[in-house]
């Protein structure tokens, strides 16, 4: 049996799906927006519910999270299905694709993880590779069970989801990296088949609850690289707070998509620019020397140096600069 959602409403036989803002409208034997989420005989089933497609202990580097567990690794799980139609996925095998899965009760996975963090190998479970909000159910159930062995959890998301399910999980997520693809309406309409609003909705609401952030922007020439559009975000993200860690990473060609890679001159100039409003800011998807270290805002003191390939040095294990005690907003 199919697991039944947890959001929806019905509608004279046809079910509108209320788990993210798109308010899919959703007919007999159909699904909505994302592929996942069947009306069946008006009830919304989740097509994905333990379904799983990628199951790998990964450094929690690689989510990416460089404030969260410096160092550590985390069992990573994720299903296929995704509710934005980026036309330059860099996962579309998964976010688009119906790829094989293997079935893993949310107590299997949570076994698996309590048998990795005995072995001192992991943190807890971190729900990514495609989008998390379109297997809430199943992350839910999973997350909560994690929570109480006192496994971490961590979600990596586009944050596309409606604020009631959002609050209703927080509780039990303990860090999320979200994506902040661009500050327009306009760039996710054309590129997305989304908006941008929600997403920043989804990490103000994360921050204020008390959840650890970071965000990403893929950074695409000719689309969201103007300074004038990366500084919106730098903008929105330095007033919620100058601390909150930004991921700057370098986009290839993928899915439908051929615009040539993004150019490290690019990533070079926007990292210098954001880091003219945020702390933290790192380049990703390529090594550029002095971009991915953590550095004490205060004193200059490297406390944390990473070496491109997830490999972490330093003071793992510290939350405060060793120097001049600045906070670093590093969980350990
Ligand atoms: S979760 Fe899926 S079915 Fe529900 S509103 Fe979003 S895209 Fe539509």
């Amino acid at each position: 049996m199919l697991k039944k959602c947890r959001y929806y409403e019905t509608e004279n036989g046809d079910v509108r799906c209320t788990l993210c803002p798109w308010h899919c409208k959703i007919r007999q034997g159909q699904t909505g927006v994302c592929g996942v989420r069947e009306n069946q005989d008006g009830v919304l089933r989740s097509l994905n519910y333990a379904e799983v497609t990628s199951v790998a202990l990964d450094p929690v580097e690689k989510k990416p999270l460089y404030h969260f567990y410096p160092g550590r690794d985390i069992l990573s799980l994720g299903t296929f299905g995704c509710n934005l139609q980026c036309v330059f996925c860099q996962n579309w095998s998964i976010s688009r694709g119906r790829p094989p899965t293997r079935h893993l009760e949310p107590e299997q996975a949570v076994a698996l993880a309590k048998q990795q963090a005995a072995r001192g190998e992991n943190i807890g479970i971190a729900y990514t590779y495609n989008e998390p909000v379109i297997w809430y159910e199943y992350v839910q159930d999973t997350a909560k069970l994690a929570h109480e062995a006192g496994l971490k959890n961590v979600l990596v998301t586009n944050g596309i989801i409606e604020e009631a399910p959002l609050r209703e999980l927080l509780p039990v997520v303990d860090a999320m990296n979200v994506d902040i693809k661009a500050f327009s309406d306009d760039f996710y309409r054309q590129l997305c088949k989304g908006e941008a609003w929600p997403a920043r909705r989804t990490v103000e609401i994360a921050l204020a609850a008390g959840c650890h952030v970071e965000i990403t922007t893929l950074i695409i020439p000719g689309y969201n690289d103007s300074d004038e559009e990366l500084d919106r975000i730098f903008r929105w993200a330095a007033a919620l707070s100058p601390k909150l860690p930004l991921h700057l990473s370098r986009y290839y060609p993928a899915y439908k998509f051929t615009v040539p890679p993004t150019p490290a001159s690019t990533l070079q100039r926007a990292w210098e620019l954001a880091k003219q409003r945020l702390d933290f800011v790192y380049v990703g998807n390529i090594s550029i020397e002095g971009t991915s270290d953590t550095v004490c805002p205060r004193c200059g003191e490297v406390a944390i140096r990473r070496d491109g390939m997830y490999g972490v040095s330093g003071a793992v294990n510290d939350s405060k600069c060793r120097k001049c005690g600045e906070d670093l907003n590093i969980r350990v």
